[in-house]
């Protein structure tokens, strides 16, 4: 029986499953991991294209079944534990014992209930991941790709996307599932950022800055920078006007990279 509570909603589309595993363009040298494998569904089409696949699950009790479908694959690796708790990076180079400058890849069907945790926990703890193909739920596929000024365009797009480009790859029916989901969903791919366009000195005031500029978005940029590094309304906006940002704008109007350079140089003031 599906555990509802661990998201377990199985794929059983074969052209889904196929273009899952064809957007993170595996060849025979590659190695994959997979994240919530649950019976293997997708698994198999893995292992089929990659070298290696690390097969990541939480629940134990979908080793037997698990075990069955892979059988015969012998470039499969399981590893049961929570996702979240795991060091990705290490237990992958571990898993098929790979130089410390070797890339991976990332593919699963998500657990919905920590879709965001789990994108923010690879981009933590997997730096040498290429890219992840991810199922999500399309709400949260839209709200990453959302452009600046689009009510979707929000404290995720902006922390998800300063440090990865992100592309829909397609959108799937609920009812590719079973059981089935209540919510649609698609595929994305995620790929970090090796060299990031504008350099985040302070990634904590850049973080503080974008949740207070969300949370407060019908205040002007003018207003959120005074109020949040305690400068003077005169100050603040002399200072956005050297930047190339009018002050009247509205918070979710701003670029990603507007957001960073406002950071840096209030924050470097703050260092004087
Ligand atoms: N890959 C399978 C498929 O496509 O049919 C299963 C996908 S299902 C949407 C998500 C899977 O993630 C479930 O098997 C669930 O048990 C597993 N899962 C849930 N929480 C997890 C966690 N914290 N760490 C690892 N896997 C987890």
């Amino acid at each position: 029986h599906p555990k509802k509570r661990l998201g377990q909603h199985f794929l059983l589309d074969h052209n889904v499953l196929t273009s899952i595993a064809k957007a993170c363009e595996l060849n025979q040298n590659d190695y994959v991991v997979e994240i919530g494998a649950g019976i293997g569904a997708l698994t198999g089409y893995l292992a089929q294209e990659a070298k290696g696949v690390l097969a990541i699950e939480v629940d134990p009790d979908l080793s037997e079944p698990l075990k069955e479908v892979l059988a015969g694959r012998d470039n499969v690796k399981t590893l049961f534990g929570d996702i979240l708790k795991l060091n990705i990076e290490r237990e992958t180079k571990q898993a098929f014992s790979l130089a410390p400058e070797a890339s991976y890849k990332v593919c699963g069907n998500l657990p919905y209930y920590i879709t965001t945790p789990i994108i923010f926990h690879l981009l933590a703890t997997a730096p040498s991941m290429c890219w992840a193909v991810l199922m999500v739920q399309r709400e949260v596929a839209e709200r990453m790709l959302a452009p600046p000024g689009t009510k979707d365009y929000g404290m995720l797009t902006v922390m998800v996307r300063y440090q990865a480009e992100v592309e829909m790859v397609r959108r799937v029916s609920p009812n590719c599932f079973r059981p089935r989901p209540e919510v649609d969903s698609a595929v994305i791919r995620v790929t970090p950022r090796r060299a990031r366009p504008w350099a985040i000195r302070n990634e904590d005031v850049f973080k503080g800055l974008v949740k207070e500029a969300f949370q407060r978005r019908r205040k002007t940029i003018h207003n959120i920078v005074a109020e949040f590094f305690g400068v003077d309304k005169a100050e603040a906006a002399q200072k956005l006007g050297v930047l190339g940002v009018e002050p009247k704008r509205r918070p979710e109007t701003l670029e990603i990279d507007e957001f960073g350079k406002i950071a840096d140089a209030f924050s470097e003031q703050e260092a004087q």
